[in-house]
């Protein structure tokens, strides 16, 4: 498995493809593009972090970066600091939902993005080419911030819009995979009034279930929402940017109604348009056509999601994975965020997360993924979009199909050599019947 070089950064199996040196020349690389301006750190639990974070703190050092340490952290606290602080930008070291022996650096720009593209090939050509800024004099200093974390959560709570005291008491479980959504997720839920059962609660980074916050990853959230009579659970990836949500009965209800359900949340007060990622469900046009605004659809990747709403002035966007972004906050997937959604959906309406999720159309998805070269995969686009020309399509990041009775999405992995065919409609079988379709047509 080689190291895995993307826009948002590196990641890499630990003390294999991802070392403290290639931490170092990273860093150091990311540090010279910033000129030595002010650059805030944070890790997520992982055992590894701690040795990456020394290595990252030293190239950014070695550039002439001061750097602030927020320690164990999560991602979308990160965003909020850049925002808040001013920085030039962030790195976070982290591999998200991948497993234990991963690691990674995830660098962000000055307003909380992926840096664009431009800025992410000039990281690798310094890198490549060694040409580091070095300074040789007023040597910049390393400080930490404990309660940035505190800072993020208290603005997701004053950015709430309905009265909360119908949460009072409620119980929820959470489950933060031993992550670093552990520290400052469960005083937010307090605040809030909910009586909170937490599992997996300590950010060891020994994660307790594989980190993928997929329903064959959280039966035990699942039977600790049935034991503990729970009104909802909800599960946190390691670097707390993603969130999934376990329903009243204890059944998980699918990653994808994180966002639909945040955004039937915020439409419901306010208007304005949303954006998501191509691959996202149906369910979010289904909520933006029920309040009439529009839906702004993005190629797939958090930094696309988050230029859009900057760009339209969304008031709420996200992934289908259980990432939402809240621009009041930060342009960061953010659990907070999701979770609070939810929460003022639940608190507005009175309904349970079941009759919520009732409320929506229901649709079955289908992923799949395929090996295939990278230019076997362009042709498969082409021959595709010619099959369905004269449909509604979208060539902005492979190519995706809208018909009457569902989508199909066929696109190009950022980061492995495997082409990715997601369907949607109304039935199992009509998905399948669209993927069958789709893969005729690309020969596949
Ligand atoms: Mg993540």
């Amino acid at each position: 498995m080689a190291l895995m070089v993307g826009v948002s950064g590196v990641r890499g199996i630990v003390g294999e493809t991802l070392t403290p040196e290639v931490a170092l020349q990273f860093a150091h690389a990311y540090g010279t593009l910033l000129e030595g301006r002010r650059v805030v750190l944070a890790r997520d639990s992982r055992p590894s972090g701690e040795m990456f974070a020394a290595a990252v703190v030293s190239g950014l050092l070695a550039a002439g970066c001061p750097v602030t340490d927020l320690g164990i952290a999560m991602t979308p606290t990160v965003g909020h600091a850049i925002r808040t602080e001013k920085y030039a930008g962030g790195v976070v070291i982290t591999a998200s939902h991948n497993p234990g022996q991963w690691n990674g650096l995830k660098f962000l720009d000055e307003l909380g993005l992926a840096p664009d593209p431009d800025r992410a090939r000039r990281i690798a050509e310094i890198r490549a080419e060694g040409h580091y800024r070095n300074v040789r004099a007023d040597f910049p200093a390393r400080n930490a911030d404990a309660e940035a974390g505190e800072r993020h959560a208290e603005a997701v709570l004053a950015a709430m819009e309905v009265d909360p005291s119908p949460l009072r008491g409620m119980r929820v479980v959470l489950d933060s995979v031993n992550g670093a959504g552990c520290q400052d997720t469960p005083g937010f839920l307090s605040e809030l009034g909910c009586e909170v059962v937490h599992i997996n609660g300590e950010p060891t980074g020994v994660f307790a279930h594989p980190p993928e916050p997929l329903a064959e990853n959280l039966t035990q959230l699942c039977q600790a929402v049935r034991q503990a009579h729970a009104a909802v659970g909800f599960a946190q990836d390691p670097d707390a940017d993603r969130l999934a949500i376990v329903d009243e009965e204890g059944e998980f209800i699918g990653e994808e109604y994180t966002l639909a359900l945040s955004a039937e949340s915020v439409l419901s007060r306010r208007a304005g348009p949303v954006a998501a990622n191509l691959s996202t469900s149906r369910m979010i046009d289904d909520v933006a056509a029920r309040h009439g605004v529009t839906v702004v659809r993005t190629p797939v990747g958090e930094a696309h999601v988050a230029r859009a709403m900057l760009a339209n002035d969304c008031v709420i966007g996200g992934e289908g994975n259980g990432g939402v972004i809240d621009l009041r906050i930060s342009p960061v997937r953010d659990s907070l965020t999701g979770i609070s959604q939810v929460l003022q959906l639940v608190a507005a309406t009175g309904q349970t997360i079941g009759q919520l999720v009732a409320s929506l159309p229901r649709y079955a998805l289908i992923k799949q993924k395929l090996e295939c070269p990278r230019e076997r995969i362009d042709r498969a686009v082409e021959a595709v979009s010619a099959a369905f020309a004269g449909q509604r399509l979208n060539r902005s990041d492979g190519v995706r199909i809208d018909l009457a009775d569902g989508w199909v999405h066929l696109r190009a992995s950022n980061t492995e050599p495997i082409m990715r065919v997601m369907a949607e409609a109304g039935s199992d079988e009509a998905a399948r019947a669209l993927v069958g379709r789709v893969r005729a047509a690309a020969g596949l």
